[in-house]
């Protein structure tokens, strides 16, 4: 048995494809202590890890004041966070003894802390992976096309803080990559190399081991009979950029006079007495099980992210995408090109065109077929049994070179 730090951030996104991997983990004899933010403990102790948590308010404060601009704001929005998780988690594991750390791609400072506590380190990434080339050329980018006094301003904070960060936790940090991948010796990440851009740039370093999805755990109030009879369209922006009521109501009126009928999921920041009327035809919940629902649903029009796009495909659905930010237009420019979906910019869209682009995507059978073949090839993909498979793997891997 071997004891897992576990790191995570604090977003639905980043958590889920990790819940069956810890209990795949504790299943193996491992044993875990996972940190997160609070929200999530009760899904992780399910699972039988040991939870801790640092503060939230605080995480989302100091990542959110290094600007959202552009990638090299968003990096030093991850260094503003070292000083709530690195001090939190060193304090609450003191005197404690790890094997090894896995740590999410984006957000916890995984590596500055596999750095600190000098582990052997596993990166858990949850969006595609990228590489350092391709980081660079979206920073080349930012410094060639944005005002150069906008970028000096933004460079000097980078170098600032990471002579900081440095300085007080003695780490070591070479480039904005290793701050916003967190590369490790192992990259665990949960899609296929079919979906993944560029699969072949990746070394065997990176295992493709698809997506983790589980059965839910918590247990949301959703009324079933309507979607059983009859096979609903889901409607997500997903939890992160779903404050769109302007959105919500431009799908009532794309809906409202059709005998579909539509499960639609607006976030936790909308209330939903905003919304008005809600038309007959329509399910509107704050959070819905999205995996219970999608199992009835025949389309899925979604934000596009990492997590949903897999969902609806492992569940053979096809995808309208409406990218919001993030990875998201990659990702539905992926889903475009397996033929699984069609993309749509959401700015620009009316009501008739939302609903005319669902009837053609309903009425053609190829999108249908593109997508039960992502499905057979996701659920080919071995997912968290993979996972920790390659996890162990890894480990004997370097109890080896301990004992060589
Ligand atoms: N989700 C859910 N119910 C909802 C909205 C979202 O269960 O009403 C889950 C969804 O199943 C997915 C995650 O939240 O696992 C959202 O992750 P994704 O990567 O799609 O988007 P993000 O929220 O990170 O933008």
């Amino acid at each position: 048995m071997a004891r897992v730090l576990f790191i995570n951030g604090g977003s639905e996104g980043h958590i889920n494809p990790t819940i069956r991997v810890v209990k795949e983990l504790i299943s193996r004899g491992e044993e875990v202590v996972y940190f997160c933010i609070e929200a999530f403990r009760e899904r992780i102790e399910k699972m039988g890890a040991t939870v801790r948590t640092f503060d939230d308010q605080k995480f989302i404060k100091a990542f959110i004041s290094g600007g959202r601009n552009y990638l090299l704001e968003r990096i030093n929005g991850l260094l503003l966070t070292a000083d709530i998780v690195i001090p939190s988690v060193l304090e609450q594991i003191e005197g404690e003894h790890f094997d090894y750390i896995i740590h999410d791609s984006m957000f916890g400072c995984g590596r500055l802390i596999a750095q600190i506590l000098k582990l052997p380190a596993i990166n858990s990434c949850t969006t595609f992976a990228q590489t350092e080339a391709s980081v660079e050329k979206i920073l080349e980018q930012f410094y060639d096309e944005v005002p150069s006094e906008i970028v000096r301003l933004i460079q000097d904070k980078y170098q600032s803080l990471t002579e900081l960060v440095k300085a007080k936790y003695d780490v070591d940090i070479k480039s904005p990559f290793e701050l916003y991948c967190n590369p490790a010796p192992l990259t665990i990440v949960y899609t296929t190399r079919e979906f993944q851009p560029e699969a072949g740039t990746f070394d065997l370093s990176y295992k493709f081991v698809g997506p983790s999805i589980s059965a839910r755990i918590t247990h949301e109030s959703f009324d079933y009979t309507a979607i059983k009879e009859n096979s609903p369209i889901y409607i997500s922006l997903g939890t992160v950029f779903n404050q769109a009521v302007d959105f919500y109501k431009l799908c009532f009126e794309a809906f409202e006079n059709t005998d579909y009928t539509i499960v639609m999921s607006v976030g936790d920041r909308v209330q939903i007495s905003d919304l008005g009327d809600i038309p007959r035809n329509f399910i509107v919940q704050n959070y819905v099980p999205q995996t219970d629902v999608l199992q009835y649903a025949k389309l899925f029009i979604t934000h596009g992210g990492m997590n949903s796009a897999h969902e609806g495909l492992y569940y053979g659905i096809p995808l309208i995408v409406l990218p919001q930010s993030a990875d998201q237009p990659i990702i539905a420019e992926q889903v475009a090109r397996t033929g699984a979906g069609i993309t749509l910019q959401m700015q620009f869209i009316t009501a008739d065109q939302l609903r005319e682009a669902a009837d053609h995507v309903l009425s053609r059978a190829s999108f249908k077929k593109a997508a039960i073949s992502m499905k057979d090839s996701l659920r080919a993909s071995g997912g968290y049994q993979q996972a920790v498979d390659e996890i162990f793997n890894f480990k004997s891997d370097f109890k080896k070179g301990w004992n060589s």
